[in-house]
């Protein structure tokens, strides 16, 4: 009997406002959305940030029989959870079905989601108004303590502290449980405990990493976000399995965010940044979580054979030294085959032998890895870097 696998996809991780700096690519610029494929085949969406749209980009149609049910789950009214609402294709096609979660505003009232819908492409602040979209949409609003069951999952909703209100979600499939709690600033007891609750026992928990420890203890007190250290003890204390920090502050280049992550990886286990285009895998043989990163960001075309030592640490956290041969190299990264499998999102020493005017000389490059794929050898794997200086 195959084992029962859900498939988390991250299509937007940054918070407050998209971000096209270079110097956030890697990390990416797309405000909060992501994916759950439940065992069932039930489709999760968690909010409506701007990567909403690369979802619809990609979307699937059916090839025959009924469309899978898509449940859409809005955490709060911000405009980084709403954004992509207008630009998700889908939502223009009259055989596609939607149902949408969230909370009745008290500044909006009854259906505010659908309020919502409304009012941000009422003219003139969108080309064509809401009747536009043909998809049959159906609104259901929830209120934290509520929970409700699609197929064989659970979703349940708990308030988070956050100005004017914002829901966390957890999703139970037989795959494994996954919560979802961002926008949320923590030191309010009441409101910790039920984040506590919500978390308890999670294999994966997506928590707001916006602010450091210092900015959230002084300038950034009562905006409402949370930070890596706050994670990492809630981590701790609800017994997750894996936390994936998020909400990226669009300030935080992607140097910021990779030290957002050594540090947390040292309070705590298993940690990943959340990154565009990461897809976690739940319930794969051994109960592990796999995390894997997008190949398209990562497209390094320039067949060479350098040689090389590479140092790093494995997934285990144990530090190793290999040679090896780098095959596929450009400005921006290189494909590396290894026989040890290094930490995704982490640091690599790059030694390389490359021919020059004087003869070989040795190169030394620090990559960051992102990306780990079987290599064409057996026992060896193709490890994705990307150079970061
Ligand atoms: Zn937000
Ligand atoms: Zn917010």
């Amino acid at each position: 009997m195959t084992e029962p696998i859900a498939k988390l996809s991250f299509w937007g991780v940054r918070g407050s406002t998209p971000t096209v700096d270079p110097a956030t690519w890697r990390y990416g610029g797309n405000t909060p959305c992501l994916e759950l494929i439940a065992p069932d085949g039930t489709q999760f969406i968690l909010d409506c940030g701007t990567g909403l749209r690369m979802l619809g980009s990609r979307w699937a149609a059916p090839n025959s029989g009924k469309a899978p049910e898509t449940h859409i789950l809005v955490t709060h009214y911000h405009w980084d959870h709403i954004q992509g609402i207008p630009f998700f294709s889908p939502l223009y096609a009259e055989n596609n079905e939607f149902h949408f979660y969230s909370f009745r505003s008290r500044f909006l009232g009854r259906d505010s989601l659908k309020q919502v819908f409304e009012t941000q492409m009422a003219l003139p602040y969108f080309p064509v108004n809401v009747s536009a979209m043909n998809a049959k949409r159906k609104f259901k609003e929830m209120d934290g303590g509520d929970s409700f069951k699609v197929g064989q999952n659970k979703v349940t909703a708990r308030w988070l502290n956050h100005p004017q209100g914002c829901l966390g979600f957890r999703i139970e499939t037989p795959a494994g449980t996954v919560t979802y709690a961002t926008d949320n600033e923590p030191g309010d007891a009441q409101l910790d405990e039920s984040l506590l609750e919500l978390a308890a026992g999670a294999d994966i928990l997506i928590n707001d990493a916006q602010f450091t420890p210092e900015q959230l203890a002084t300038k950034r007190k009562g905006w409402g976000h949370s930070s890596w250290l706050e994670g990492a003890k809630m981590a701790r204390q609800a017994g997750v399995k894996t936390l994936v920090l998020f909400h990226h502050d669009p300030d935080s280049t992607d140097r910021m965010v990779d030290s957002i992550l050594r540090q947390a990886r040292e309070e705590f286990a298993s940690v990943y940044a959340a990154s565009e285009g990461m897809v976690i895998t739940l319930g794969a043989p051994g109960d592990q979580v796999q995390a894997h990163m997008p190949g398209t960001r990562t497209a390094l075309r320039r067949e060479a054979q350098f040689h090389a030592k590479v140092c790093g640490v494995t997934e285990g956290g144990k530090d190793f030294e290999e040679e090896t041969m780098v095959r596929d190299i450009s400005l921006q990264g290189a494909l590396i085959s290894l026989t040890h499998l290094p930490r995704l999102q982490s640091e690599l020493q790059v030694t390389m032998e490359a021919p020059g005017p004087d003869g070989v000389q040795a190169m030394n490059l620090r990559g960051y890895v992102v990306r780990i794929d079987a290599g064409p050898e057996k026992g060896h794997v193709a490890v994705g870097v990307v150079f970061t200086d």
